[in-house]
């Protein structure tokens, strides 16, 4: 019999909370564009979006007013690295890292190919940058260093205060790709220390489509837009807002704010079990990257002797992926995990995994039984049989 699917990809994108929907419905006719403030119709759309705007600030401890709103974080990706270095007339330095989301690391590329500096650091092998390596990368000539702050791939957590205090030494600006930790880990943009950080709703249980980059108070004046034709958001994001989503997304980040520790504490605790199953039923699995600095729910782990789409295959009705969802389209082992030092053949025996908000226990348990069987079922078909355990089941 089919397995139920259970949904254990929340890096990819969550599904709506039902707070979120009910706040989006509420609000279905304000039908008004929130930049018309000359009658009743633009002001009700403008009202509910500084609510929002206000909603996504405080769950990041900011401004509302430094706050502009993207169509996610891809978009906000793109304005932090392009926006940044449209307004530097002095330095040309740019530093990221190797594991870092694809919609920093293209902006990167580009920027090396006008005529910015570019150095993309490795990282070590349990995926943190070395903080002696981003002090020697970073200098005067420094404009901007771009470092995520969880890895979508396998959920760990890179040093981002110490990071932004290197950067204030020399007076780069420090951005922080936040996507992943939204609604997973408690965010405050002052312990952090980022000057601009990206967010996304699709990624906290809101609606796909809307985001934001939050540009502090070091890098006001130090952004220009990326596109031209309106001056919304503070002129660096021109153009009509998505009244809907900012709403959704406001509501996302509220819950998230209420929300956060209770969901981290049970996350956390639902990934640890579903772990001890995988390695139970594969005692030669490993996690690839920090096991201590890593984001609540997310693991990444590699089987050795089986390839992804097999592993995938035998976990039936799970829900999980061999990598990040904007990079499926490509055949390649993840360049993250060959970041971390594992081999083309060890990055594509891993998958990873993330449970959220609505996973419930049951579905831990279920997904610990599917676990087991593909342990046996592999045992038969597959070179990976040498890992499970004779025992097993
Ligand atoms: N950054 C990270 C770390 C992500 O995980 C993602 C989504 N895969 C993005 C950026 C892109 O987000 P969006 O879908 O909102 O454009």
């Amino acid at each position: 019999m089919p397995y139920a699917p259970i949904y254990l990809d929340h890096q990819a994108s969550t599904p709506i909370d039902p707070r979120v929907k009910a706040a989006m419905t509420r609000n279905e006719g304000l039908y008004g564009n929130p930049h018309s403030t000359n009658h009743l119709a633009g002001i009700g759309a403008a009202r509910a979006v500084e609510t929002a705007r206000r909603q996504v600030a405080r769950a990041i401890g900011g401004d509302a007013r430094r706050l502009v709103f993207t169509s996610g974080a891809t978009e906000a990706n793109n304005l932090a690295m392009f926006g940044v270095a449209r307004a530097s007339s002095g330095r040309r330095g740019i530093v990221t890292v190797r594991t870092e989301h694809s919609s920093v690391l293209e902006p990167t590329q580009a920027l090396g190919e006008m005529d910015f500096d570019v150095q993309t650091l490795p990282v070590q092998s349990d995926g943190l940058v070395d903080l002696d390596s981003v002090e020697r990368a970073v200098g005067e000539r420094t404009l901007l260093v771009s470092v995520m702050h969880v890895n979508n791939e396998t959920g760990v957590i890179q040093q981002i205060p110490a990071i932004a205090e290197i950067c204030q030494r020399v007076g780069a600006i420090l951005h922080s790709d936040c996507a992943q930790s939204l609604g997973r880990l408690p965010l405050d943009v002052r312990k952090l220390g980022a000057d601009l950080l990206t967010l996304s709703a699709h990624k906290c249980y809101g609606p796909k489509g809307i985001g934001a980059l939050y540009v502090g108070n070091r890098a006001r004046n130090r952004v220009r837009p990326l596109t031209l034709g309106g001056g919304q958001e503070g002129g660096l994001r021109p153009g009509t807002l998505p009244v809907p989503l900012c709403i959704g997304f406001g509501e996302a980040c509220r819950a998230a704010a209420r929300d956060v520790h209770a969901d981290a504490e049970r996350m956390g605790r639902l990934a640890e079990e579903l772990l001890e199953s995988i390695f139970a039923a594969f005692p030669r699995a490993q996690l690839n990257g920090s096991r201590r600095h890593r984001a609540p729910g997310a693991f990444n782990v590699r089987f050795p002797g089986a390839g992804s789409d097999e592993l995938l295959d035998a976990f039936e009705g799970i829900q999980a992926s061999s990598g990040s969802a904007c990079a499926s389209t490509v055949a390649e082992p993840s360049p993250v995990l060959l970041a971390y030092g594992l081999s083309p053949a060890e990055a594509d025996s891993s998958l990873r995994f993330c449970v959220g908000r609505f996973t419930t226990e049951e579905e831990v348990r279920s997904a610990g039984d599917v676990i087991r069987r593909a342990a046996r079922q592999l045992s038969v078909t597959s070179p990976i049989g040498r890992l499970a355990r004779a025992s097993v089941g």
